[in-house]
This record gives C-alpha cells, structure tokens and sequence, in this order.
C-alpha cells in the first residue's frame, strides 16, 4: 500500500517510526519491541536506516517484517555514505522485498567525510532522482525541518530546497520532531506560500525520560519550551513520573494539532510499544482509530 493513497482518504493518521538493531545480538529485542508497535495497527510503520546507530542491513529485514504483519510499512534510506553501487543494491533490496515506500534521506554528514568525493549523493534529490529512475513505482517521502535544517543558511533557502525536493517527486514530507506546536503552524503557513503542497507528516516524539531529551536536544537542536523544560526538572528524577507526563505532553500536542485541522501524525516511538499503546489510546476517541493491543 502506497503512503501517499492512506495519507489522501482524509482520514486522520498516526504513523509511527522504528529502528533497527545496532547489533545481531540485539535482534531479537528489538523485532519483538516493532511487532508490539506493528500490532497497535498505526497507518504505517517506518523504519530507520543506520540512525542512531542502527545497522542499514536490518533496516528492510525488519520493514519487511511489518509488511507481512499486515500494516504498510516504509524503509528508510540514506545516500551520504554509499557509492552509487549500494545505493541501487538497497533500492533493489526493498523492491524485491515488496516495500512500496521509501524516505529519501541523505544522512547526517560524519566527521572529516569529503562531500565531494566522485559518485557520492550529496544531497536527498539526488536519491530521489535515483529511486524514480530505478524504481518508479516507488512512494517517496522526504525529510523537512520546522526550526531549520541546522546547516541551512537561512529559513528561505530551506524551504527552497524542500521545494526541489517536492519537485523532483517527494510524495509528502515527516518533520523533525518539534516541542511547541506554533512552530509547526508558522512552518506549515510558509511551506504552503513558497507552494508546496504536499502532506507533512507533523513528527511527534514522547519524551519519557531526562535522558531522552538530553539527546534529542543534542541531535536536533529543536527549541525546548519553557513548559516542557519544567516538566522534565520536575519529574525527570522519577521514571514513573516523567514517563506519565512525557505521554501527557505528546498527548496534548497531537490533540491540539488535531484540532487545529492537522492530520497527520508520525509517533517517533523510540521501539516503544507501551507508550505508543498509551498514546493512542489516549486519543481514540478523536482519531477514530482503535488502541490495539502491544501483547
Ligand atoms: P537534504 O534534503 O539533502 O538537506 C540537507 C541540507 O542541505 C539542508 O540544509 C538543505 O537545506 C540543504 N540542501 C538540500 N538540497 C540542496 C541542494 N540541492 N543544494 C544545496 N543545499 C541543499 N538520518 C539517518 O541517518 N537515518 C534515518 O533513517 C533518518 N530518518 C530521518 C527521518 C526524518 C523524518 C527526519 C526529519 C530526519 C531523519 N534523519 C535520518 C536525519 C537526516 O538524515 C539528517 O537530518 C540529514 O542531515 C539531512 O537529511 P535530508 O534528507 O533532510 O537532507
């Protein structure tokens, strides 16, 4: 099932994204952890491609895992760090394995990496072009930035690259994740001026733990709400605590999104079921859609 049909019925959606094992070892935690998420039935299940550490192999093994569970599913892909030759083996990887969808990224730079070097990707619309050539097929989905891509050089050439991006065959966009719902009014107001018209999937992460957000600061950089700030000094000492509010506070910025005509949800999950299960659940009355069940 093509993401671009379940996101035009007008329906409400929440999707929701996982990783992949960093390790063999870790296999096996992390499959039983995605089919707990793949079994609350979301609109879609992604699935990450060497982010935070996640090994790239697994990433169409485990989306592949979703899709015969029954729920779409979409495999992410990176270009910064592949030749040409594996970036047309994992296109043909996820075609095989009968994925219809695929987020065309280009990755984070890694240290002392020479963006220059012959045959590299050195942006996402390069592998968006190379997923249409290879794989017409293909739904293709992008990343996009509210606060800013940090290495853009303003809010205007972003949105000018978004545009490209949109252009060139990008089907919708998901947001880096946001903590204040008026950046993603302010952002949505003016990717629709520079006429891009595509969904945006607003990116939703649950903070649960002090941890947590410690990092998502450090990979992000997106603006911590006063609100939000007081909310982890005060429970981030006490897991129980700070885990309730972390769902609390995803809660009410989906509910709000909601009620502000936004309808599309993609849950950063983080691999875990129980608090997307509480998320969803917390919302079922509105989104119409049931809480299934992590078990
Ligand atoms: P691009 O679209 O290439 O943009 C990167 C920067 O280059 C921006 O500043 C942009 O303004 C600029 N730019 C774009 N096109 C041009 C151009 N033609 N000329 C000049 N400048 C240009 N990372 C992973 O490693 N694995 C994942 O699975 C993953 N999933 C993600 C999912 C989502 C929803 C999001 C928001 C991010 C994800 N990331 C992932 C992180 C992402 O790879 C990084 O943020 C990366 O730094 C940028 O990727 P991009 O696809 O947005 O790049």
């Amino acid at each position: 099932m093509k993401i671009i049909d379940l996101l035009n019925t007008g329906k409400i959606t929440i999707s929701m994204e996982v990783f992949p094992p960093k390790t063999s070892t870790a296999f096996d935690s992390v499959e039983k952890a995605v089919r707990g998420i793949a079994a609350l039935h979301p609109t879609f299940v992604s699935c990450t491609y060497g982010a935070g550490g996640g090994t790239s192999e697994y990433t169409v093994k485990i989306t592949k895992e979703v899709l015969d569970m029954g729920v779409p599913a979409m495999a992410h892909l990176t270009c910064i760090s592949s030749d040409r030759d594996t970036i047309e083996q994992q296109i043909d990887r996820i075609r095989e394995a009968g994925i219809e969808n695929i987020l065309a990224l280009r990755g984070d730079i890694p240290q002392g990496f020479d963006v220059h070097a012959p045959h590299r990707f050195q942006h996402a619309i390069q592998l968006i072009h190379e997923i249409h050539a290879l794989y017409p097929e293909a739904c293709i989905g992008g990343a996009c930035y509210p606060e800013k891509h940090p290495e853009a050089a303003s809010k205007e050439e972003d949105i000018l690259h978004i545009r490209e991006k949109v252009d060139a065959g990008c089907n919708f966009l998901t947001t880096q994740m946001f903590f204040d719902n008026s950046i993603y009014y302010n952002y949505l107001y003016r990717l629709r001026e520079a006429g891009v018209m595509v969904p945006v999937l607003a990116g939703i992460m649950p903070v649960t733990t002090r941890r947590q957000m410690e990092r998502s600061i450090q990979l992000s950089g997106c603006i911590i709400p006063a609100r939000f700030k007081a909310m982890v000094d005060m429970f981030g000492g006490n897991p129980g605590a700070m885990k309730q509010a972390g769902i609390i506070y995803a809660t009410e910025q989906i509910v709000d999104l909601i009620s502000n005509g936004i309808r599309h949800i993609h849950l950063y999950t983080m691999n875990k079921p129980e608090i997307a299960e509480a998320i969803l659940r917390n919302i079922s009355a509105i989104t119409g859609i049931p809480a299934g069940s992590s078990d």
